[in-house]
């Protein structure tokens, strides 16, 4: 349960005071759902308003404080000319302008003859001294609160800088010294202060270098949120570990026939990999492995193997696809092949419905049907297993950890392999996936080549689509992928289907279209046609991003390419380049490209490793952004930024890990501290696996 003096902090946001109906939804996406999320918000900037002046003395362009007499309001003589208050004090005049005066306001706020304190920036203009909407107007007695630096906070669309200021200050009412998780010695060593001092501080910087990420009160809050995490990731680990495994030892028969079956030898990392997940599945621990390789490593290929391995012995293996395109590719691929072997196969999707689905399910119950491929769908409630041994989880990153766990409980000790073709850079590896095996496929399958990537402005498109027919003449398949980005949806789908006419009024019948609003049934007869050859062209949105499998296919435009982030572009590309002939990579971007869209696009182009890929990405977007942590399933940070706090990361991991090996189960005084912690960052999923709540 959470600590009671936390309750305050997890109310939703719109309890605090001042948060009405209007502002809740614009700072809900600025910043969530709660109150304790507006305490991460911190300002990016300060504004130093503690230069005070005369008004002679005050410069133009320059940030001014200034006290006056308000002598005169004066209203504008057309709709479209500033409202104006003249104010003097012994130095000269200043003239405050409004546009679209709120009359009533200015007269109560300043009242003709009263002195004012003012705060804006000061221009010259038409031989006056102007303040075009002071940011402060008050009372001299309040001048104290306008001297100061100010925070300045990132904004959203609807959310005015005092109104965040005011919620924030809000929030931070709600705070209380809380115990410190963190070990004496250690705030010490870093000069640390308590959490909610740090906290306020971070808040009211009083020098611009407080700004900056290794700024002592910053340090110490991502310190917080990452030990929180390193914490989290290790008691989910005792979890999954806890529970002995089935040692699984199969006689290698069915992997035998597969193998024979397979029109390639597998690559040295393939057999590598093989024989660290096989070593897993044979010991009596739980195995919890990621096998990460780039796109076109050959992944599939290992995952059929391992689950073969656990059939061998006797078990069940499910393979489990984030997508439905995935999910039925993987079928295809996986039953031709798990024929030569004589196993039963069935997909389990949110398309099974009804008789076909009972039959399904009670193939899995039975234990008759010995892999099941499919999407979320295998959670559902009814989903049950004979004899459930092993857990494969494709493309990883669209699911969080306690869907992998959840997906492990369909059975008992289920072994879990996790595949993921991001590259996921080292400091990520560790907040994802904490001290998780890893096998790596490093090696490409043999005769690879590489990719040419070539990067074009949108003007060139005319002469794009020629080139495109002649590569088509010569027997070339082609991807044509236009961007679909939800904020409008219908609109990019638009463009996508406007592009596919287009390029049937230039290439007839042998053009396709897929995208997401499709029915799954239509979705799979274009990309049927396209594997098969029977369309040259497919035009799609990015559904088609992740592990679809057309090694013919030789040729990617990528429309709107500055719109995608780069680990897209790189998932994207690794569509082509999969068989042994060369394939091209066409970025068309729209110009202006700005300065980090193009470096994108730069690195695009000078390299096809995934992970100098990831570590540029990190780079110029910062972790939480990397993967597009919503649907990632990697955790989002928000006090935490992984380039600047890499050696803290460090740190966190062997504190989290001496935590677990002192107080197991977090029952001393910093244990229950460590508790709070755990809840503050929204890690509480790991609570449960203490042994006493
Ligand atoms: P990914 O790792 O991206 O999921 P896939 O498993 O889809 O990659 O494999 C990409 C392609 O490479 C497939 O067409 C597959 O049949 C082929 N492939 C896999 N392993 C080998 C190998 N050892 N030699 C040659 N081709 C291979
Ligand atoms: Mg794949």
């Amino acid at each position: 349960m959470r600590p009671e003096v936390l309750y305050p902090l997890f109310k939703p946001i719109d309890t605090l005071k001042g948060v009405g109906p209007r502002l809740k939804p614009a700072l809900q996406r600025l910043v969530g759902d709660h109150v304790v999320d507006l305490l991460w918000h911190l300002p990016s900037n300060v504004v130093d308003r503690r230069h005070q002046c005369q008004v002679a003395d005050a410069e133009h362009g320059q940030m001014c404080t200034i006290t006056v007499r308000i002598n005169q309001h004066v209203k504008p003589p057309t709709r479209n000319r500033p409202y104006r208050v003249v104010c003097t004090d012994d130095s000269g005049t200043l003239v405050l302008t409004f546009f679209h005066a709120h009359t009533d306001y200015l007269t109560k706020t300043l009242p003709e003859g009263e002195l004012r304190v003012v705060s804006g920036m000061v221009e010259h203009y038409n031989n006056e001294v102007q303040m075009t909407h002071p940011d402060h107007m008050v009372k001299v007695e309040d001048l104290d609160s306008v001297l100061r630096l100010e925070p300045v906070y990132p904004l959203t669309h609807g959310v005015s800088q005092k109104v965040l200021a005011k919620a924030i200050h809000g929030a931070l009412d709600q705070t209380t010294n809380l115990p410190d998780w963190h070990d004496k010695s250690l705030l010490a060593k870093q000069s640390w202060k308590p959490w909610r001092e740090s906290l306020l501080h971070a808040h009211t910087p009083t020098e611009t270098t407080d700004l900056a990420p290794d700024a002592l009160s910053r340090e110490r809050l991502a310190y917080d949120e990452l030990l929180a995490n390193q914490l989290a990731l290790g008691l989910v680990r005792r979890g999954m570990r806890k529970a002995k495994g089935h040692p699984t030892q199969g006689d290698g028969s069915l992997r035998q026939h597969v193998v024979d079956a397979l029109p390639f030898a597998l690559t040295g990392s393939q057999t590598t990999a093989l024989s660290e997940i096989i070593t897993d599945m044979e010991s009596d621990l739980r195995m919890l492995r990621l096998l990460q390789g780039d796109v076109g490593s050959g992944k599939t290929v290992v995952a059929l193997l391992t689950m073969l391995a656990a059939i061998e012995a006797g078990g069940q293996a499910v393979l489990m696809a984030p997508t439905e395109i995935l999910a039925r590719q993987h079928l295809k691929t996986i039953e031709l092949l798990a024929e030569a072997a004589g196993v039963e196969v069935s997909i389990l999707t949110g398309r099974e419905k009804g008789k076909n689905r009972d039959r399904i399910l009670a193939g899995l119950k039975s234990g008759d049907t010995k892999i099941a491929i499919g999407t979320h769908a295998l959670f559902q409630d009814d989903v049950a297993f004979a004899g459930l041994r092993i857990a494969v989880i494709d493309e990883q990153h669209r699911f969080g950890v306690h869907q992998r766990l959840e997906l492990a409980a369909k059975g008992t000790a289920v072994d879990v392999l996790v595949m993921t073709a991001t590259p996921i850079p080292r400091t990520l590896m560790l907040t994802a996936y904490g001290d998780m095996d890893v096998s790596r496929l490093l090696e490409k399958p043999a005769g690879r080549q590489p990719v040419d990537t070539r990067v074009f402005p949108s003007s060139k498109l005319g002469s794009i689509a020629e080139g495109i027919g002649r590569k088509l003449d010569a027997g070339a398949r082609v991807y044509w992928v236009c961007p679909l980005v939800e904020e409008s949806e219908k609109l990019d789908l638009a463009a996508a289907e406007d592009r596919f006419e287009d390029l049937k009024k230039m290439f007839g019948e042998r053009v396709g279209l897929v995208h997401g609003r499709m029915k799954g049934k239509d979705k799979d007869a274009v990309m049927a046609d396209f594997k098969e050859g029977k369309i040259d062209i497919l035009v799609a949105t990015t559904v088609i991003e992740v592990g679809v499998d057309v090694p013919e296919a030789t040729v990617m435009v990528i429309e709107h390419a500055e719109r995608f982030g780069l680990a897209q572009l790189h998932q994207l590309r690794g569509r082509i380049g999969r068989g042994s002939d060369a394939s091209s990579c066409l970025l068309v971007y729209q110009s202006p490209l700005g300065d980090v869209a193009k470096k994108r696009l730069e690195i695009m182009r000078e390299t096809e490793d995934g992970f100098v890929i990831a570590e540029e990405d990190l780079k110029l977007r910062g972790a939480g952004e990397l993967l597009g942590t919503r649907q990632s399933g990697l955790p989002e940070f928000r006090m935490a930024d992984l380039e600047a706090h890499k050696d803290l990361l460090s740190t966190a991991t062997n504190d989290a890990k001496v935590i677990l090996e002192m107080d197991a189960d977090l029952q001393t005084e910093r244990g229950q501290a460590l508790r709070t912690l755990l809840y503050l960052f929204e890690r509480d999923a790991a609570i449960k696996y203490l042994r006493s709540g």
